[in-house]
């Protein structure tokens, strides 16, 4: 089946008792056993949950994997992943990964005894290099927020493989409508449902995809152990979200390209990250790893003075962190997702205080470049 047509049918028969044609939202916490040891398939909802189930099936479809993992939040699904992983393995980790992954594995996994190497995964060499006798998992993100860096998710597992090292990918800002790590050889994919998968900015959820069954058992023990999962009201959720993704995702790389490239020839705007432009220095790997650009880009207006300006004089785009919703979002990412980053580290990683991030969502694009090109007026 093509993509939409998953969207909208993998894991969703019709209710068997009632024919609804939507998954219902079992909101219960237990389930009335017939007899000792003789069940309907679910026990207790931590365990597992029909609303629940049917999402995780669905999202294991949508990455091209066999079996899928619902989490509270996308960081409890990647603390569930690094959770695999015992006191003395070694993480080699994308320089600029989400700010609360660096937060997750500096604050609190380095107590437990495991220890992480960053590098810039767009370079392979790098990647290489880092890795030791104990590397036991390779965590990547592309493209990077907000720079909109690309790894070559190909021949970084390739290299990966080669040293029996776990490759995970974060493809929160790609969803599986536009990217596919399992296809290109990641061993596992994580999200945060909270971003596009979800997509309406109503929820805050994680998911974790994968195709090996051994690797998924112990996932699934380290779920029901450790007790993070998404509540059936959420699940039901991303299950109605995800029906529309393959149109949001499809108006928010024509939206993202409008708006880029409507940056791009601003005057007062110095530079304009987003994998769709020529401009981009990894514009032809993009084309080949990915299925359209989407919606987030960064420009730089030049001080943070100048973004100051910009951000008070727009209307329309709200002034928000977070992304992947179907309204846009603007944000300052020096002061605002990166502020916990020391200085030299955001200049190194070029977040500079003029840079503004935008999440272009599926408004008319006409009143977005007005919005825009308003406020950049006042700079
Ligand atoms: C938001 C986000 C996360 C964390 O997800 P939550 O649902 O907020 O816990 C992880 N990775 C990326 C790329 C994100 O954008």
């Amino acid at each position: 089946m093509g993509f939409s047509t998953d969207a909208i049918h993998a894991g969703q028969e019709p209710d068997p008792s009632t024919g609804a044609i939507i998954v219902p939202i079992y909101q219960t916490s237990t389930f009335v056993q017939e007899e000792l040891g003789k069940n309907k398939g679910y026990e207790y909802a931590r365990t597992s949950n029909p609303t629940r189930a049917a999402l995780e099936h669905n999202l294991a479809v949508l990455e091209a994997g066999r079996f899928g993992f619902a989490f509270a939040s996308g960081m409890a699904a990647i603390n569930a992943v690094l959770s695999l992983l015992k006191a003395g393995d070694h993480v080699v980790a994308g320089r600029n990964v989400y700010g609360g992954t660096f937060r997750l594995f500096e604050r609190v996994l380095r107590n437990f005894g495991l220890t992480f190497t960053y590098v810039d995964t767009t370079r392979l060499e790098a990647v290489s290099e880092a890795m030791e006798d104990s590397t036991r998992l390779l965590f990547l993100e592309t493209p990077t927020n907000p720079i909109m860096e690309i790894t070559d998710l190909t021949a970084a597992s390739a290299l990966a493989r080669q040293r029996n090292v776990l490759v995970v990918v974060d493809n929160t800002f790609m969803s599986p409508c536009l990217q596919r790590p399992l296809e290109l050889g990641a061993d596992m994919v994580v999200h945060s449902t909270t971003k596009y998968l979800n997509g309406h900015s109503d929820g805050v959820g994680g998911a974790v995809v994968l195709n090996d069954a051994p690797l998924a058992e112990r996932l699934k023990f380290i779920q029901n152990a450790a007790g993070a999962v998404l509540g059936p009201m959420d699940s039901w959720l991303v299950l109605r979200g995800v029906k529309t993704l393959a149109v949001r995702m499809r108006q928010h790389t024509a939206n993202g390209m409008a708006v880029a490239e409507y940056l791009h020839k601003h005057p007062k705007v110095k530079k304009v990250n987003y994998p769709g432009l020529p401009s981009h220095p990894q514009h032809a790997l993009a084309q080949k790893q990915m299925k359209g650009s989407g919606g987030m880009l960064s420009f730089d207006t030049g001080s943070m003075e100048n973004a100051r300006k910009l951000l008070k004089a727009v209307r329309l785009c709200s002034l928000a962190e977070s992304l992947g919703g179907v309204e846009t979002l603007i944000s300052h990412p020096a002061s605002m997702t990166h502020a916990s980053v020391p200085p030299e580290d955001r200049k190194r990683l070029g977040i500079t205080d003029g840079l503004v991030r935008i999440s272009v969502g599926i408004e008319d694009v006409e009143d977005l470049i007005a919005d825009l090109d308003q406020a950049l007026a006042k700079i």
